[in-house]
């Protein structure tokens, strides 16, 4: 049987488009996979280049492919080969995929069999929404980051109109911003979405793609209403039909494990080979003992930069285990120091990416320094791990803000990158204040396992997506 034939034939046909990167490649296949669960008839579809780095490095292809209805299509995403993808000039994609993938993406969805009933795409991709009205498909959008950097690009335009935008260079970062509602009284400059530090057309783009994000048939949003519940209320007096359905991976796992299903073994999506050696190098520390650092898929450092995070991590006299990432660090990082050597040799563990699901769950982890992308944030806060935040772009700024300044899950270094302050922090973390961190952090992780359980406010929102989609009632 081919697998058309396959699919259940009395559900609707969704077609899921993320965009082509790490973070939201993880968070809309989990998606997928709860979809599939529900027995929805899914098209997941992935840039040509994604696709390959999948095949290469997990089995998530064959994983899928056990659920009758599911398919992977792939498209390209205008972008040669060799380019890096990561850092500032990942923003690049955003114009191939206007000029390359948008033409041939309308062709795919005008042949596409079965129809098209519902497209499930990322809400960064304008492109999707275009061409679901040129095709008068319905469109749910789902923004990968946090409600409230979501909620922030919404406001760009009533920060410029009110004159807090642009920001006047460094000395007015610590101006405070009062036109996003919710925020009145603890967002600064600083903590603005990376974007508006910059008023480019970046920003203008990304702050027209989420005001068409309320206007869709629905929003959905991986996080939950007890950590974003008074920002959402603010949200929703713009786009009632907002679904909140994270944190995603807890809620896969917790309805894989309901179903009975056996498939509950940990897996990855990850665009890199993954070392696992790091897990038995945890094994052999103290409970709580080890700062996990890592800055995600998409950060580039120089090496200074990541000589002083060394630095930082070294003198402190923690253990640390650090994901350098391959390409992290275009110069490359000559003559390192031979106290850096040794220091890590003694505590440190370096691999370069790691299985960050389990390496967070792991008993051994008391902190984890972060960029605050918006997946690494909810794996910490699911297993209640404090966090030291260095936000690099985009999302992060705010998130780094809500996590100290709000849900009082750690510290934020904000744009400081320096040995000094990175020792101090660690230690605060870890020794100082972890009383503290650690209660919140606890906290939290309960409320996120609530929520994906039977009656809880995500569990309950995935439902009514899917009888929505169902029943096409948005
Ligand atoms: N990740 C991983 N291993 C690593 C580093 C990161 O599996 O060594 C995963 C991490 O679990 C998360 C994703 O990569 O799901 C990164 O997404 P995030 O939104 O945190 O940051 P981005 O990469 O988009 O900046």
């Amino acid at each position: 049987m081919d697998k058309e034939e396959q699919r259940p034939q009395t559900s609707p046909h969704v077609l899921i488009f993320p965009l082509p990167a790490q973070g939201h490649v993880n968070s809309m296949l989990k998606l997928a996979e709860l979809l599939a669960l529900a027995g929805l008839n899914l098209t997941f579809l992935n840039s040509d280049f994604v696709h390959e780095q999948l095949l290469r490095h997990t089995d998530v292809v064959s994983r899928f492919l056990k659920y009758a209805g599911f398919e992977f299509r792939t498209i390209p995403d205008g972008l040669p080969d060799e380019h890096p993808r990561a850092g500032h000039a990942f923003m690049e994609i955003f114009e191939t995929l206007e000029s390359i993938t948008k033409p041939i993406f309308k062709e795919m969805l005008v042949n596409m069999k079965p129809r098209v009933d519902c497209l499930l795409a990322d809400g960064v991709l304008g492109i999707a929404v275009d061409v679901a009205e040129e095709l008068g498909i319905p469109i749910v959008q789902f923004r990968t980051i946090s409600a409230c950097s979501t909620w922030a690009y919404f406001a760009v335009p009533d920060m410029i109109q009110a004159g807090e935008l642009p920001i006047k260079g460094k000395e007015d970062m610590d101006r405070l911003i009062t036109s996003v509602p919710g925020m009145e009284t603890f967002l600064r400059c600083r903590d603005l979405p990376g974007f508006c530090r910059v008023m480019d057309s970046t920003l203008q783009r990304i702050s027209e793609d989420t005001r068409k994000n309320f206007k869709g048939h629905g929003l959905l949003l991986n996080t939950f209403e007890d950590l974003e519940g008074d920002i959402l209320s603010h949200m929703r007096t713009k786009s009632p039909n907002i679904y909140t359905v994270g944190p995603l991976h807890l809620h896969l796992r917790t309805r894989l494990c309901d179903s009975n299903q056996t498939l509950f073994d940990q897996y990855s999506s990850s665009f890199y080979e993954v070392d696992r050696s790091c897990l038995s190098w945890l094994d052999k520390q103290p409970k709580g003992s080890v700062v996990y650092v890592s800055f995600g898929s998409l950060t580039v450092l120089s090496s200074e930069q990541v000589f002083e995070f060394w630095f930082g991590l070294v003198n402190s006299g923690k253990r640390f285990l650090w994901v350098l990432r391959p390409g992290i660090m275009p110069d490359e990082g000559k003559n390192i120091p031979v106290e850096l050597m040794e220091g890590s040799k003694k505590r440190g563990c370096i691999v370069s990416w790691a299985p960050q699901e389990e390496v967070l769950g792991h008993g051994a982890i008391g902190g984890f320094l972060t960029h605050s992308g918006w997946n690494s944030t909810l794996e910490s806060v699911v297993e209640g791990v404090p966090m030291i935040c260095w936000p690099y772009f985009a999302d992060q700024q705010i998130n780094s803000r809500f996590v100290s300044q709000v849900w009082g899950l750690g510290l934020d270094m904000k744009d400081l990158c320096d040995r000094h302050i990175v020792e101090k922090m660690v230690n605060d973390l870890m020794v100082e204040r972890r009383e503290e961190f650690l209660k919140s952090a606890t906290k939290m992780a309960k409320l996120a396992k609530e929520c994906v359980n039977v009656g809880g406010s995500s569990y309950c929102n995935l439902d009514r997506l899917v009888e929505d989609i169902r029943s096409m009632n948005f």
